[in-house]
């Protein structure tokens, strides 16, 4: 079946929401389809708990929020970018309050809370549910525009649509699968935002929800689009220990509130690695716990808060409280087995600040996206910023772009995939090179890295690769081949970009050259695929 619309949106978090708003709020008659691969809900966005920072005081600068996030990107960031997303902050806070987001106040001002590596209070919250209440009311904005926007949920996009335009290359909408009547669909548009979000589940352990698959990345690295900055993946230090299971993030205000680090045979974790202990920042912690892991063989550590007041843990924690006790865990007065997880993608599709790719026509926001702000580590709750700022910049641009270009009546696609429905295949395939692939990553490709094993990742992802390039020619129509295609892609970025760093800076260390080297200081760029006719 085709369908045809004026814009195109993949992903149904903060950036494609906002973007889609902000399109109908600059061409209310513009037709907009936004497409999701789960419910709308199963978002990165909706899991966020800090909240999104902004100069929201008048004890705060801009100046001050850019020279925090200049310092954690470790001389990476894009100067002009950080700026500009920076001094729009405010702005966008105004504009999320316009569409209905309920922040926390205290009295007429933002209860700012403030987090590792700002230097102020800045940072608006909705209680520890940031997420799921941005979520809610962008998306019942958007149900309120149901004539304009049309949402697609279980749609997956598997691939950009290209044609050629004169002597360029065009991107004129997305090939993609529905799992509601099982058929594949050409959405076909002048404009297509990518908004995917981000790629945690490329690893064993992330506190991303199933979606994170990384998808984007992988998409427009296919169709010719450059990637960049894929080896600054950062961890999270505390992820429940639930293999299989949906992740869950046990915050950092645990230790906050004097919950001690151990390894399984007791130790403190520790005592000995750095002044402030279990409050040590959270690269240093995750990295402790890599090294006991990888010392010791054991698949997780210890978070221990049973010598603290049970009543207050029930208080203060009610979430993690509930969730560990529905895992059979109390934890007033048993350890919470932890491990660190893969969280934030800082790289991705590369982009400029309003969104635009090297793909005219794909434009793209939020945490697919490469566009400089986090440089080579992320400063916390960053994240949700930049993603509605460039939804609100690319908005603007591609609401321009739309009124210059004509779109043919048929366009003449210069790629087609998935044209025949195969046969199914064992899935114990698919689990297993999944599985492999996920362990390979945490094992060789985690928080502390050698170039060797670096190497050794490389090889064993390129087979698995290999053997998912044959079987998903034959078995694209179902999700887990699909995901695992761009988990296998994304992985092979993500170790091509840390091999060619030979240094450690930001998240990423190498055991065996701990320095910086001036010389790197330049972001890595991977170009897309040539994309090739037919297929
Ligand atoms: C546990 C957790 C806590 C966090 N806390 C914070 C915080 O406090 N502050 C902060 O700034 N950041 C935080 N972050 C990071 C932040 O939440 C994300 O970076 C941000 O929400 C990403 O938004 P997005 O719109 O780019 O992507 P997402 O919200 O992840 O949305 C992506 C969308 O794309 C869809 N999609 C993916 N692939 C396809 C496909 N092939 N076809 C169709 N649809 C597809 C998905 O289904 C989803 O709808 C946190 C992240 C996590 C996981």
């Amino acid at each position: 079946m085709d369908r045809r619309y004026d814009f195109l949106v993949a992903g149904s978090g903060i950036a494609g929401l906002f973007y889609a708003l902000q399109v109908n709020a600059r061409q209310p008659d513009a037709r907009i389809a936004l497409v999701t691969k789960k419910s709308e809900t199963a978002t990165n966005t909706n899991r966020a708990q800090g909240g999104i920072a902004a100069v929201l005081s008048n004890t705060d600068s801009f100046d001050a929020h850019i020279a925090d996030t200049l310092r954690v990107g470790c001389g990476m960031c894009h100067k002009d970018v950080v700026e500009r997303i920076v001094e729009a902050g405010p702005g966008a806070i105004e504009k999320l309050i316009d569409y209905g987001v309920q922040f926390t106040m205290a009295g007429d001002r933002f209860d700012l809370g403030r987090e590792g590596g700002h230097s102020q209070a800045r940072v608006a919250h909705a209680s520890d549910l940031t997420g799921r209440e941005i979520e809610r009311a962008l998306l019942a904005a958007i149900r309120a525009k149901s004539d304009k926007i049309h949402i697609f949920r279980d749609h997956i996009v598997l691939d950009l649509i290209i044609f050629r335009s004169g002597s360029e290359n065009r991107c004129g909408g997305a090939f993609v699968f529905s799992e509601v009547n099982r058929e594949f669909e050409g959405f076909y548009a002048p404009i297509t935002m990518l908004a995917t979000g981000g790629l945690g589940q490329v690893y064993f352990h992330t506190s991303n929800p199933r979606i994170a698959t990384g998808d984007g990345v992988a998409i427009a690295y296919r169709a010719g689009v450059a990637v960049g900055n894929l080896e600054f993946i950062q961890f999270h230090p505390t992820t429940l220990y639930r293999p299989g299971r949906e992740p869950f993030l046990i915050s950092e205000a645990v230790r906050g509130e004097g919950g001690r680090l151990r390894a399984q045979d007791g130790r403190f974790l520790m005592d000995n690695e750095h002044e402030l202990k279990d409050l040590a920042p959270r690269d240093v912690v995750a990295r402790v716990i890599d090294k006991e892991l990888k010392r010791s063989g054991d698949e997780y550590v210890l978070l221990d808060v049973s010598h603290l007041d049970p009543n207050h843990i029930r208080q203060r924690f009610p979430n993690i409280y509930q969730e560990c006790l529905g895992n059979g865990l109390d934890i007033t007065s048993h350890p919470i087995p932890v491990v660190p997880s893969a969280h934030y993608a800082c790289g991705g599709v590369v982009s400029t600040l309003h969104g635009e790719t090297s793909l005219p026509g794909l434009f793209t926001a939020g945490e697919v996206a490469m566009t400089g702000m986090h440089g080579a580590n992320r400063l916390a709750s960053n994240s949700l910023l930049e993603a509605v700022v460039m939804a609100q910049f690319a908005a603007e641009r591609s609401t321009d772009y739309f009124c210059q270009r004509d779109f043919p009546d048929t366009v003449p696609i210069e790629r087609a995939f998935h044209s025949s429905l195969a046969f199914p295949r064992e899935k114990i395939l698919i689990a297993h090179d999944r599985r492999e692939l996920n362990r390979v990553m945490s094992d060789f490709v985690g928080i502390v890295r050698t170039q060797d094993r670096l190497l050794l990742a490389l090889e064993r992802i390129q087979r698995i690769k290999n053997a998912i390039e044959q079987y998903y020619l034959a078995t694209p129509a179902t999700y887990n081949v699909v995901e695992l295609r761009n988990l296998a892609t994304v992985a092979e970025l993500i170790v091509r970009s840390a091999v060619g760093r030979k240094e450690s800076r930001g998240l990423h260390y190498l055991e065996d050259i701990p320095e910086s080297r001036s010389e790197f200081l330049h972001d890595t760029i991977i170009p897309g695929l040539s994309p090739q006719k037919g297929s």
